[in-house]
């Protein structure tokens, strides 16, 4: 399909047909894995052009490579960007897109409820560099606008976040963003572009841990950012030469593997995580659920207004704590107690003790994220299956 018919065709479509099409080489129907670290120029004059800019095309793979590109105009395409650039991980993604836009004196606005690995590189690697982070309850448009300083370059938060499923408006926050000459970073991890697309509602910049749904079978480690042609032109001209966190071609593939069935896995995915939800929220032994496609969560009008649908992860505390917690992760037969999220395979972890041990306790209790909260990302086997594992290990608690 041509680009122009590919900006027409449904979200579908484009995970299927988005990354080029037939090879027009060799006529291989699957993207090809062009797994080579450099390409031949056709003389010093060609590779003089290349290198000066003067002309487009393949140079070294850091730089660049068919397979990446296929997987960067696809997710363009599905986040409705300009261009995107697909790197080494989603702290890959993070890192690459802070360090185009801001340097030692500057300051970012960040939410208080992040991935720990997002928390520690903020309050850590920033600080050590001279980049102010102040994080921040980003749920809450007026905390926002109070924290602005002449120094603030950019606002970034995850929505929904890891792992209290807290939301920010994105429309709101990007007027605010906006109305100070600040730029507005969405990690849409959570979410996927098939539930929310922050471009579209004002958003300048989206990174994605693509380890996570993009993949979505639990077997490479990657991140996108999808923005303008010129924002990204950048961060792949300087931040990705210099530093050096390109994807390897074979994880670029599976990738682009990964998207072809997005909808299909994220539609079950979010029906198991709503009936999964649904009979949490029954339980007697269930203090608080946590999944915004409930009527019951605090914000399920936002998430029902910025979202076509809600994502296959959920939390919840139990009435007897972390105890109670901890038996339930050790008590599960079907579910596999382990981090990530996004796999097909259904996941149990507790955040305190680990995706957010690198929270301190006060940080923990200012993101709301409960000592005892137990974090699910929901898969794609039966419902009956993971309830009745659930059933099972609820019971020994
Ligand atoms: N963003 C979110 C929401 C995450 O959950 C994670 C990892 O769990 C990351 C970013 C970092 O991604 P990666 O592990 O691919 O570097």
């Amino acid at each position: 399909m041509t680009p122009e018919e590919l900006k027409k065709a449904g979200f579908s479509t484009i995970c299927v047909h988005g990354s080029g099409g037939v090879d027009k080489s060799t006529g291989a129907v699957a993207t090809p894995i062009y797994q080579s670290s450099t390409f031949a120029f056709k003389n010093a004059q060609e590779g003089a052009a290349l290198f000066s800019g003067e002309k487009e095309g393949y140079i070294y793979t850091r730089l660049g490579n068919p397979t990446q590109d296929a997987l960067e105009k696809e997710m363009s395409f599905l986040e409705n960007g300009e261009a995107a650039l697909a790197v080494a991980s989603g702290m890959a993604a993070t890192s690459c897109v802070i360090l185009t836009l801001m340097g030692c004196g500057d300051t970012l606005i960040a939410s208080d409820t992040l991935y720990g690995g997002t928390h520690q590189f903020f309050k850590e690697s920033l600080g050590k560099i001279g980049i102010r982070v102040k994080e921040i309850d980003t749920s809450n448009p007026d905390e926002i606008e109070k924290n602005f300083d002449n120094k603030t370059k950019a606002i970034y938060l995850e929505t929904p976040a890891n792992p209290t499923l807290k939301l920010a408006d994105i429309r709101k926050t990007a007027e605010i963003a906006h109305k100070n000459n600040a730029v507005l970073i969405i990690d849409n991890t959570f979410a996927t572009p098939y539930y929310q697309r922050p471009l579209t509602l004002g958003a300048d910049i989206v990174i994605h841990s693509a380890t996570k749904y993009i993949g979505g079978h639990g077997d490479t480690i990657g991140g996108i950012i999808i923005s303008t042609k010129s924002f990204i032109d950048k961060a792949r001209g300087e931040t990705l030469r210099d530093f050096g966190g390109c994807i390897s071609p074979f994880n670029a593939w599976l990738l682009l593997r990964g998207l072809k069935t997005l909808p299909v896995r994220m539609d079950r995915h979010s029906h198991n995580a709503l009936r999964l939800a649904q009979y949490l929220s029954f339980h007697p032994k269930v203090q608080q659920i946590f999944y915004p496609g409930l009527r019951i969560h605090p914000q399920y009008d936002l998430a029902a207004k910025q979202m076509s649908g809600f994502g296959g992860m959920i939390s919840f505390i139990l009435k007897g704590g972390k105890d109670a917690g901890i038996t339930l992760c050790n008590s599960v037969k079907l579910m596999t107690l382990a981090v990530s999220l996004g796999d097909c395979d259904t996941l149990i972890e507790h955040p305190a003790s680990m995706t957010h041990s690198t929270y301190s306790n006060e940080e923990l209790e200012m993101a709301g994220i409960d000592p005892g909260l137990i974090r699910i990302s929901v898969g794609i086997e039966g419902i009956d299956d993971l309830i009745a594992d659930l059933s099972q290990a609820l019971k020994r608690i």
